[in-house]
Order: C-alpha cells, then structure tokens, then sequence
C-alpha cells in the first residue's frame, strides 16, 4: 500500500531539482493539488514514480519551450500541477484514484495525439528525448491494471492522467 500524494510530492521535487541543476535560469511554478482524503493504493511505488518522473519532465519541457519559442509572450507564466483526486465506488463501479500532471506548455498537436504513446516516437532534438518515456509509463500505468489518458490543446497545455482502479 502506497502514500501516492507522498509519491506525487516527492517526485515533483526530485524532478524539479534535477531540472534546476542542469539550467539554472530556468524557473516555473510547481503546484500540488492534493487530495486529503486518498486512499493507500497497491502499486510497485518506483514504478509509479517513474511514470510521474517521465511525465512531469516532459512538463517542464513543454513550458521551457513554450517560453523560449516566444508564442507566449512576457507575461507567460509556466506552471507544472500535480494534482490527486479519489472517486469512491459506486453503481457497482470499482472505486479509483487518478493523478494528473498538467502543463501551460506547448500541447500536443491532435496529428500527434496517437503517436505519443509509441516507442521511439520523439518531437525532441537528437540527444535530448528518447522517445521511450510515454511508451514506458503506458505498459506500467497498464500493468497496474489502469489507464494513462492526455487531453492537451496546442500552444495551451497538457493534461496527463494516470487512472488507477482500487
Ligand atoms: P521524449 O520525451 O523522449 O520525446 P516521450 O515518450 O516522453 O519521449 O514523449 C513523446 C513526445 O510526446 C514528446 O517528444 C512530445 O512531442 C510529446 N509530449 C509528451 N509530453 C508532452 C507535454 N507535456 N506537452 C507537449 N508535448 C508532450
Ligand atoms: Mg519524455
């Protein structure tokens, strides 16, 4: 059984230190959304991690290139949420968590929105993305028995959800 706001929170901030080292005069706002009242969940904790490593570096990445691409103009303001949120049983239905990272980057333009989630498929330059990330966090999210789902508007943001049953 897993604290995933512990989880959420934690990897948030390793990601946003690691990012911060490797550039120090980039800077966005990162956010938590937690849901008090989330139960435990039985996941395999680094793995859950990894898909939320995976997601929220690609976060940062959108608003880093939504900033330098100047489409945002002065007053953007890139922030990454993480947030938690817990839908109990009923009707019948199974109770579940969802997780969410969102962005106010650069989106995903719908003619990608297929293909994010095939190995090796990469709108990064080479050396910077393997392509690996989405296709990584589906097969885990997956093997959890859960959904990983993205709703994104280009040039407005992302939303990616890790959907888990209980
Ligand atoms: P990589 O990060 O190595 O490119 P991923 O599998 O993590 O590989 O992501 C695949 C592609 O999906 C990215 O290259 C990018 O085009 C798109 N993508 C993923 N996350 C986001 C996001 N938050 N905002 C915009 N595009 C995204
Ligand atoms: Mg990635």
């Amino acid at each position: 059984p897993t604290d995933l706001n512990a989880l959420a929170d934690k990897y948030l901030k390793l990601s946003y230190n690691g990012l911060r080292a490797k550039d120090k005069n980039f800077n966005a706002n990162f956010i938590t959304e937690l849901d008090p009242d989330l139960p435990m969940c039985e996941v395999v904790p680094q793995d859950i991690g990894r898909v939320l490593l995976n997601l929220i570096n690609n976060a940062f990445y959108a608003v880093n290139e939504k900033a330098k691409s100047g489409i945002a103009g002065p007053d953007y303001n890139p922030t990454i949420k993480v947030s938690t949120s817990y839908s109990p049983l009923s009707g019948g239905r199974a109770g579940s968590v969802k997780i969410s990272v969102s962005d106010n980057g650069s989106g995903v333009p719908d003619s990608n929105k297929e293909k994010i989630f095939q190995p090796f498929f990469t709108t990064k330059p080479t050396g910077q993305g393997t392509g690996l990330g989405l296709s990584l966090s589906y097969d885990i999210v997956k093997a959890h028995g859960g959904e990983l789902k993205v709703e994104s508007k280009e040039g407005e943001g992302s939303e990616f959800m890790i959907l888990l049953p209980l």
